[in-house]
Parts: structure tokens; sequence; C-alpha cells
């Protein structure tokens, strides 16, 4: 193998026009769910839905990308050379291929892991009608990531407080608390909004479209940046156990990571287990009463504590201070892009061949079922 074809697209106009071109190789009929607003070259923004399923279809895979927007570059190439991919195998046209490319579009676009809200879309899952989460361990924190801590003297001080921070509590705890999500600062890490996003009711409006009456589909949410360099995690990621994930351990074994998400619950794999508001959570609602499994993919990059932490941070001050051109906003860009989307051929190839191999697996089950 090579490094994947679809692999250098460069921006979320090259992502978008390879997914389509893929998509109308392989037949598939297509949906585009326009965003509001307009990309960093000033183009138009969809949500793109990819559907290869015969009428009447109650069997589905299905694929969710850019959740975290940046973080759609993976997820937007194994989409891509999954379609081409399954030109060159036998299917069972009673399976269905569901695929939701760039769920939050601006994110993807702006080289951004949030949305045009500034709010963490894997966070924002929640019933808003019912009182919000508080998170007492980032509000400690929040006055280190405020507009004024973005430059000179400040950064320093708030870099050097971040790191006595690490040092105190120890890096998976602190990160634990920091990513768990808040809802009280909108200019702050991991918001989780005030309402749900429209990344949020979009694809809850896509689900209810396509899998509303549908009667199994094994889902994948597509992410990078925590766990080990090259290390695709496959992850089950809930609040409560449910009936799912016995498919799960059934059909991958050890490759699954099972995290059940609590307020005081930590783990070493570079997620949180404390945040609220997963998409993953959602969906096993939405899906309630089908035979329904949520599993998220989590491609390991550099390191999350040093590196990962400081490309977020310089993005989220870019952002804050509003500077969206010039030679510091290719810096930043180019440094979070390469934390969410190693430019290592290898890496690129690897983190393919494993989603591609989680990808059969489901497809398969679903078949023999
Ligand atoms: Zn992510």
């Amino acid at each position: 193998m090579n490094a994947p074809a679809a692999s250098k697209a460069k921006s979320y106009v090259e992502l978008r026009a390879q997914f389509l071109a893929a998509a109308s190789r392989q037949q598939a009929t297509l949906h585009h769910y326009p965003h509001p607003l307009k990309g960093l070259q000033g183009e138009d923004l969809f949500t793109d839905v990819a559907v290869l399923a015969q009428p009447g279809t109650r069997k589905w895979l299905v694929s969710v990308s850019g959740t975290h927007g940046v973080e759609g570059f993976y997820g937007s190439m194994c989409q891509t050379e999954y379609l081409d991919h399954l030109a060159t195998r036998e299917r069972d046209p009673k399976v269905g291929i569901l695929m939701v490319h760039l769920i939050n579009p601006w994110g993807t676009s702006w080289q951004r892991r949030v949305n045009e809200d500034n709010i963490d879309l894997n966070r924002n899952y929640l019933d808003f009608a019912r009182p919000l989460p508080d998170n007492e361990a980032y509000e400690a924190l929040h006055p280190l990531f405020t507009k004024e801590c973005g430059t000179g003297a400040k950064r320093a001080e708030s870099d050097a407080a971040w790191e006595a921070q690490v040092q105190a509590q120890g890096a998976t705890a602190l990160r634990s608390g920091l990513a768990a999500g808040q809802y009280k600062h909108p200019d702050g890490l991991h918001f989780g909004g005030f309402e749900p996003a429209w990344s949020h009711l979009t694809l809850r409006s896509i689900m209810e479209k396509f899998c509303g009456d549908c009667s199994d589909a094994i889902s994948f949410d597509l992410h990078t940046g925590a766990g080990a360099y090259g290390h695709p995690m496959l992850m089950a990621i809930a609040e409560r156990e449910y009936p799912g994930l016995a498919d799960a351990e059934r059909i991958y074994g050890a490759w699954i990571y099972k995290i059940l998400t609590r307020p005081d619950q930590t783990t070493d794999t570079g997620i949180s287990a404390a945040a609220t508001g997963y998409t993953s959570q959602a969906m096993v609602d939405l899906m309630a009463g089908k035979r329904f499994t949520q599993l998220v993919i989590e491609c390991g990059t550099y390191d999350g504590v040093q590196v990962g932490h400081l490309a977020v941070l310089d993005d989220h001050f870019l952002h804050l201070r509003g500077e969206l051109s010039g030679q510091e906003f290719q810096r930043v860009k180019a440094a979070i892009v390469e934390f969410f989307y190693p430019s290592d051929d290898d890496w690129r190839e690897l983190v393919w061949l494993r989603t591609r191999q989680i990808f059969d697996r489901a497809l398969a089950d679903l078949a023999a079922r």
C-alpha cells in the first residue's frame, strides 16, 4: 500500500470535491445540507450525505466525519477511500451505506476543532431543557484562556500557570477536567453551548430521515488527536451499558476500548471519560429500540498534553483576537492541521488501513444478520 490517493486534499473545498466525485463514481444518492456561513476561501459550506442503498433498506453502516472540524481531514479521507474500496468487493445489497461527510463543515474549512460558535460539538449533544452540568475544575482554569492571555507577557504567564497545574495535578486528571466540557464560558475551551448547534440539529435530522425505521445499524464517529501516534483506537463511549455493546465486543473482541463516562471517571486513552454531551450517547438514545452500536475511531497523533494543547490554544487565541489572515494565522493553522492530521504518509496509510478493516467487519456482520 501507499498513502491513500484521497489523503492529499488540503482544504474543505478539496475534501468536498473528492468526496462528491467518489460518491458519484459509485452512483450514490447525494443530499446536501447547506450551512449558513462561508468558509475560509469564501466558499459555501455543506454537510453532504452519500447513500448507497436499495429502497426499503433496514440495515445500515453509518459513518460521520468532522465532528471536530479539523479532524475531518482524516475522516473525509477514509470515507472517500471507502467509497472506491466498496467497488472492489462483493457487497450484500441489503446493507446500506450512509456517509455523513463533514458534519461541522465550518470547523473543517476554518481548520478548527470547534464550530462557528466556539462550541465543542462533542459536548453539545445534551437536552438543553434540563439543567446543564457544572465543571468546577474548568472554572479554576478558565482565567488562563481569556482573550487578554493571548499575547505577550500575559501569554507567558498563562503558559507557566498551565505548566504548574500539569505538575501539580498530573496531565491525565488536569486534561480530564478541562476537556469534560463547560456550559458557562462561550469564549473558553471545550464550551458545550447554550443550545443545540446547527451540526447537532442536522445530524439528528439526517439520522431520523435515513435510519428512523431501520432495524440494525453500526455507526462510527471519526476522530483524531488522542492516543499513541499512529494507533487508531476503536472505542465504545456511552454513559451506561446498552445492548449494542455486546455486538461490538463480539465483532471486534480485543480491539474495543469500552469507556463508560461518569463525572469522576478518568482514562489513560487521552479522551475525557468525565465529558458530557458526546455524540455517541445522543446516537444511542436516538436509536433506542433498534439493534444499534455506536463506535468512535480515535487515531492518535502527537503528544496531546504538549503539542496538542498548544496547537488548540494558539488557534483559540487567534480566533478570540479575530486575526484571520497573515503570517501568524498561517503558522497556527499549519500547526493545528499537522497535529490532527500528520503529514507523514505512513501515518495516513496506517489509519486508513485500520479504518477500512473496521468498516469491513461491520459490513460483514450486518450482512450476516
Ligand atoms: Zn475529536
